[in-house]
């Protein structure tokens, strides 16, 4: 927060440390240079087989950078579609709309989960794949509980000749921290955003793969630095490269890694809790940092959820989850551990989250039982209540 808010944010500099087109760089240079040497030492990737450009302002514009190196206008795309737990900016569209940039300006075939368990459908993807031959496949997701398989989505890109980027936007941390697969083993290109689960400040960073000259992946370099600038951003935000720079080494620590496995820990307490509880959660479980609940089984939207807990001074959010009839009414809400084990939570704590949470869900049934399905009875209704009350001061 100190780098971020600091005056480092008065200074243009666009261009690379040691070709700007500035004056006056001589320290932005060293913080840039900083940033760049300890994202790599943060993910354990060599100089000599990875490099990153760290100015991206956030993980959309990472990722559509990215996808500006890669690719040509209308070439092919797959990735997880939204309602399985894909980001918008993986090629979403409605039938009825191409929502994203990256579905308007690339042919965008989305692959999903499988809308029985949950898990992702690697065998479909390879038939599909096999059919559309994508230029790049764009695996990691915004809502997805359990780990990636980048060694079989390696051979299923390699089949049609096309790129592998991983976004990891919500693991990174736990990536940093070796607490889940390893991208970097099997991707062309890795982007995420530093304010997730590697808990900097809002932005994005792309990593590229080096390569001889002449052989696949030698260009990716200077691709990615132009996809960045100058063909989508102008000037890098310097104070926030300084402070993913302190976040990165601080993500480097031996405290960190204690960090990612509690988030971990908690994150499955959590779901125990609720499974216990009889609810039904995506995959029946979570093996990283977020449990996806299913609400549909109790009759609740995820709208519903979030609004009783907006009340208790819970946050979380409505999610969309697979199989659902429309985008627009999410069946489920996300709840992740990141931030609270932040604040020093373990797992009894995250037991008792879930124990509130459970309070919440069944006031909000009972609640809806009275009040009927339209979400503004139903907020008319929890203004009223007196046990939602008693439950928000319980939490605090
Ligand atoms: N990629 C993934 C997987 C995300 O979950 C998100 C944000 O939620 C983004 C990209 C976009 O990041 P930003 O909101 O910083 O543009």
């Amino acid at each position: 927060m100190e780098a971020n808010g600091s005056a480092l944010t008065n200074k243009y500099s666009e261009g690379l440390p040691g070709a700007r087109y500035y004056g006056g760089n001589e320290f932005i240079d060293q913080i840039e240079e900083l940033c760049r040497k300890r994202a790599l030492e943060a993910f354990n990737v060599s100089p000599e087989q990875w490099g990153v450009n760290v100015q991206p302002y956030s993980g959309s514009t990472a990722n559509f950078s990215a996808f500006t190196a890669m690719l040509a206008p209308h070439d092919r795309i797959m990735g997880l579609d939204l309602p399985s737990g894909g980001h918008l900016t993986h090629g979403y569209a409605t039938a009825k709309k191409k929502v994203s940039s990256s579905a308007i300006y690339f042919e965008s075939l989305p692959y999903q989960v499988d809308m029985k368990t949950g898990y992702l459908d690697y065998d479909k993807l390879e038939a599909s794949a096999a059919l559309f031959r994508p230029k790049l496949i764009i695996c990691g997701a915004s809502a997805y509980p359990r780990d990636w398989d980048y060694a079989r989505l390696r051979k299923i890109a390699d089949q049609s000749g096309a790129y592998l980027m991983a976004d990891i936007a919500h693991t990174s941390g736990l990536v940093a921290a070796k607490e889940v697969n390893n991208p970097f083993e099997f991707c062309d290109v890795v982007t995420t955003t530093t304010h997730k689960t590697l808990r900097g400040p809002r932005a994005g960073l792309i990593f590229f793969r080096r390569a001889p000259k002449g052989e696949k992946n030698s260009d990716l370099e200077d691709k990615v630095n132009f996809a960045v600038f100058p063909s989508n951003q102008g000037g890098p935000h310097n104070n926030t490269i300084a402070g993913i720079a302190v976040a990165l080494k601080q993500a480097a620590s031996p405290a960190f890694k204690e960090y990612a496995i509690q988030v971990k820990a908690n994150a499955r307490a959590l779901g125990e809790t609720l499974v216990k509880r009889g609810y039904k959660l995506v995959t029946d479980g979570t093996e990283n940092h977020l449990v996806l609940w299913d609400l549909r089984p109790n009759g609740l939207t995820g709208s519903k959820m979030e609004k009783i807990c907006d009340y208790v001074s819970i946050t979380l959010n409505k999610n969309a989850v697979h199989g659902d009839s429309s985008a627009l009414v999410p069946g489920g809400v996300r709840v992740g551990t990141p931030a609270l084990t932040s604040r020093s939570f373990k797992e009894a704590d995250f037991v008792q989250v879930a124990e509130f949470l459970h309070r919440a869900a069944q006031l909000a049934i009972s609640i809806q039982a009275t009040s009927g399905k339209l979400i503004k009875d139903f907020i008319v209704a929890l203004d009223k209540s007196e046990e939602v009350k008693a439950l928000k001061a319980d939490v605090e």
